[in-house]
């Protein structure tokens, strides 16, 4: 099965690299997508890509790290340079961020808008990140011009009217390991509300590390089994059927071989 966004070059993760993919293969996790979150990132991950026939990487900048690329026009080479490369197979994860004050809406607006110039230029899709803030980032992708469907809000975490603004809009919607929480019921419940052509599974490792093993800080892509279980059986869905469907969704999405 696919984990559909992690960040395996993040260092809890990258220094124990080959024991992650070990331990994902065993779980039956045959591919996953890194997400860089800036172009040096993006560049680390399509690194790994090149090195691993089953990892592929995305190239995007990150809300909270928008400050540091304050130059358009550099942030535009340098994600070019970071799509260019083999198996880079989505613009993002990009978008807008209310939790943290910083960096500046503006800042964080500009360095989204790169990314939407970028995926008209290239085609490719684009991952969604939405922190407190849905309402202003689908009237940013309804203005973009791009079709709906090439998006994806990764990480969905938030309420019913949400949700349904989101899937009116025409996006797909992917959920964590969060759905496995104690306090989740209301979450897990609104993940079966989403058509099932339109929902995606994901770990966000090394974050979230889904129940029951919230105490192993470190989350890997192997534990997205446990996602895609409590996703299944809330569906009344078989785990097999529920995970081939969940996995055609995302080779859609992001054009894997
Ligand atoms: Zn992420």
């Amino acid at each position: 099965m696919i984990d559909t966004h992690c960040h395996l070059t993040y260092d809890p993760l990258m220094t124990q690299i080959e024991d992650v993919m070990r331990r994902a293969a065993e779980a039956g996790v045959d591919r996953m997508i890194t997400v860089g979150t800036s172009p040096q990132d993006a560049a680390l991950a399509a690194d790994l890509a090149a090195q691993r026939p089953q990892v592929f990487a995305t190239a995007g900048l990150h809300p909270n790290y928008s400050d540091q690329w304050p130059d358009t026009a550099a942030l535009t080479a340098a994600l070019r340079e970071a799509i260019a490369r083999p198996k880079v197979v989505a613009l993002g994860e990009m978008g807008l961020d209310r939790h943290h004050a910083d960096p500046p809406i503006d800042v964080q607006r500009r360095a989204f808008d790169v990314q939407l110039n970028l995926m008209r230029e290239t085609r490719l899709p684009g991952i969604i990140h939405n922190r407190e803030a849905t309402a202003d980032t689908l009237a940013v992708l309804r203005d973009a011009g791009i079709v709906p469907s090439r998006f994806v809000f990764h990480c969905f975490t938030g309420s019913d009217a949400e949700l349904d603004a989101i899937l009116e809009f025409g996006a797909w919607v992917s959920f964590t390991g969060v759905v496995t929480f104690k306090n989740s019921a209301t979450l897990l419940a609104s993940s079966a509300r989403v058509p099932i052509d339109r929902v995606m599974i994901e770990t966000d490792a090394p974050y979230l590390t889904p129940a029951p093993h919230r105490k192993v800080k470190v989350n890997e892509p192997g534990y997205v089994v446990f996602t895609a279980r409590a996703m299944a059986a809330q569906r009344n869905m078989g785990e097999t059927d529920f995970v081939s469907a969940v996995d055609a969704n995302a080779q859609r999405f992001f054009g894997l071989p």
